[in-house]
């Protein structure tokens, strides 16, 4: 299919679709790198509260660059998976010391981007002519242009080739892959809605889908099991995140009194080395810090720690 006609149909659903996102209003790298950073492992709508509160404590790479781990993960808290925050702090400072990245190659030597995000900075912030392939963005094409209902990453290859085929030379080739986001979120889901997609005449997964051939994966409905201790009932996802959050608001805890103040059955006979466990990879990761049995936010100094003890924002 013409190149014209398909960016055509996407960009005339876009413009009566497309999501008005506040990182698709700037063309500032930092801006853009938060949003792209932030969006890794968590929902638009939950982003979206999170990403002015963050500008406005770090406008931009100089102020972010100054922050201790303990102020980072303060103004992350709630996006959970905090080492994202650490890693976009770090950054910071190398830019700081070298300057911004202006190729795809530049932003991928980076510590904790990755091909996708090196892409999607080049793309949206420096006008870049490059197709960043997420899962989103994998799973139309994937569709549209090879029929394959529930592609995989083994085949990136096969659709950057055909970047040529979808980016007009000129014009509003950024604004590409942003449909391509939108149509994968409200059109072109796991499970999708073929009779209201605007590429239906091109894909070549539509027919199969739209005659219910096709079998849905089984781990397309089930998730994957997240790590748990037995018996808990929550992921120990959810309890690392209370432990962080009673250090926060306290200040300083002693270590026998975070398994039952963040796990309500928590029994030291059974617990302990769990919890005890959690709480050592947090002081690996720098989050935490011991001294004396007592644990605190890493970079946190006594001043800061008074602090925190009666700040009530966390
Ligand atoms: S026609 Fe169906 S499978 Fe093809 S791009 Fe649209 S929603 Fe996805």
């Amino acid at each position: 299919m013409d190149v014209h006609t398909l960016s055509r149909k996407l960009l005339r659903w876009y413009d009566r679709h497309g999501r008005d996102l506040p990182w698709r209003r700037t063309s500032d790298p930092y801006r853009i790198l938060v949003s792209e950073i932030m969006l890794q492992q968590t929902q638009v709508d939950r982003v979206v509260l999170f990403y002015g509160r963050w500008l406005k404590r770090f406008p931009d790479w100089r102020a972010l660059a100054r922050a201790t781990n303990a102020q980072v993960i303060r103004v992350w808290a709630g996006l959970g998976y905090n080492r994202r925050a650490l890693a976009l702090r770090d950054i910071a400072r190398r830019m700081t010391r070298e300057g911004v990245p202006t190729t795809v190659e530049g932003w991928r030597s980076l510590k904790g981007i990755g091909a996708y995000t090196a892409a999607a900075v080049s793309a949206f912030a420096q006008g870049a002519r490059v197709l960043p392939i997420d899962t989103n963005i994998r799973r139309v094409l994937g569709r549209l242009w090879f029929g394959i209902p529930y592609p995989d990453a083994k085949g990136d290859g096969r659709l950057q080739k055909r970047t040529n085929d979808l980016l007009p030379q000129h014009g509003r080739f950024a604004e590409i892959p942003q449909a391509l986001f939108d149509l994968a979120t409200d059109v072109c889901k796991k499970i999708p809605q073929c009779a209201h997609c605007p590429m239906r005449g091109d894909c070549k997964a539509a027919e199969k889908f739209l005659s219910g051939r096709v079998r849905i994966p089984r781990q397309m409905v089930k998730r994957p099991a997240e790590r748990r201790h037995a018996g808990k009932p929550f992921p120990n996802r959810i309890y690392r995140g209370r432990i962080l959050k009673l250090v926060r608001e306290r200040g300083r805890v002693k270590w026998s009194e975070v398994g039952p103040t963040v796990d309500e059955a928590y029994n030291p006979d059974i617990d302990r080395l769990w919890m005890e466990g959690m709480i050592t990879q947090l002081i690996h990761e720098h989050f935490l810090s011991t001294h004396q049995q007592v644990i605190s936010l890493q970079g946190v100094s006594q001043k800061r720690v008074k602090h925190v003890k009666g700040d009530k924002t966390a």
